[in-house]
């Protein structure tokens, strides 16, 4: 199979398109949404492999830095948390699996206006951030996928550094390629990054098999504290700062935990709130099929998708349960 083949019919337009885009850019700063997962980060580093091999200057940046249990991945260049510090005075943006601009962190939200923008999403609602040019396809798997047809049209193989990070990005969307949205352009895509030279089985275990004793503690109180709601279709749990705290866990411990309440048999959809600072609750839904939490989610404010979503609750602990429970309870 040719590299192009890899690519959905429907999708080689848009694919060549954004690629034409990028090679009008220079200077480029390229980020993705806040706190970034595998989706984000690996879209990021794999848009900086793409970039340097059309020659361009661009830089990465978060600006809540690297998650310390995504610091296997190798990057591209420095991943800057700063725009005072960067090598040069970025003129261009691609933003990456993120369609709002106030997920790019104040900072960048703040610099955007200035900025020539390309933006690349697969979130449902996105709004296209990009003054140049905008690809938001929410039937992607993740971000990443999009990202490798880019690259592919592009004229850069997918190997490297390049292959690793788009790897993390599919693995990461698509629960290790079992969610719903692991189509069979999503595996062709993947089998021919193993071809390629991509450790699909190193990358799961550098992903997988990283857990502290603060971690598993955190998880074995949780499992405790989960309480099933709406005739046992709503799994639900509340995380409290001193929870992290006591048990000498990060926020980011706490990632895969409402995956793991999904599987209560009879559940339909999974509800974890987590407070970040007092009178700031952060949640993350889940749910399988047809039951949609992206519209639960978009009742309070944030998104997602239909299986996988979330946002940020700015009230009272209880207060946050209470709203959360109601509008996923709404749509089941
Ligand atoms: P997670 O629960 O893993 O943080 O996020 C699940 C999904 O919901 C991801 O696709 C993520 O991008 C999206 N999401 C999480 N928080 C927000 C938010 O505040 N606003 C929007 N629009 N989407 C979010
Ligand atoms: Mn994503």
């Amino acid at each position: 199979m040719q590299p192009t083949e890899l690519i959905p019919e429907a999708w080689r337009a848009p694919a060549a398109r954004m690629a034409d885009a990028l090679r009008t850019l220079d200077r480029v700063i390229i980020a993705g949404h806040v706190n970034p997962d595998g989706d984000a980060l690996g879209s990021v580093a794999a848009m900086g492999c793409l970039l340097r091999g059309l020659g361009k200057e661009c830089v990465l940046y978060s600006k809540s830095g690297v998650p310390p249990y995504l610091g296997f991945l190798p990057l591209p260049g420095t991943m800057h948390d700063s725009l005072q510090r960067l090598p040069f005075r970025p003129v261009a943006a691609v933003l990456l699996d993120c369609g709002e601009p106030h997920r790019l962190g104040d900072e960048l939200e703040k610099a955007l206006p200035g900025l020539t923008g390309v933006n690349i999403d697969h979130h449902l609602g996105s709004e296209g951030m990009g003054t140049l040019d905008n690809w938001i396809e929410p039937r992607a798997a993740a971000t990443a996928q999009l990202v490798a047809y880019v690259a592919i049209s592009a004229g850069i193989p997918l190997e490297g550094k390049l292959g690793q990070a788009l790897a993390l990005g599919l693995i990461t969307d698509t629960g290790g390629f079992a969610h719903g949205n692991t189509s069979a352009a999503v595996l062709h895509l993947a089998a021919h990054l193993v071809d390629r030279g991509c450790d699909i089985a190193l990358l799961r275990q550098q992903l997988e098999n990283c857990w502290s004793m603060g971690r598993m503690r955190l998880w074995a109180r949780l499992m405790e504290r989960i309480q099933l709601l709406a005739d046992g279709t709503l799994a639900f749990c509340a995380v409290r700062l001193d929870d992290l705290q006591s048990c000498g866990a990060t926020k980011e411990d706490l990632e895969g935990f409402v995956e793991q309440m999904r599987r209560l048999a009879g559940v339909r959809a999974a509800a974890l709130l987590r407070e970040d600072a007092p009178g700031v609750h952060k949640f993350s839904l889940r749910s399988f099929g047809e039951t949609d939490v992206r519209a639960a989610a978009a009742t309070l404010g944030g998104g997602g998708h239909r299986n996988a979503a979330g946002g940020t609750l700015r009230m009272e602990a209880a207060q946050a349960a209470e709203t959360l429970i109601k509008a996923v309870a709404a749509v089941l």
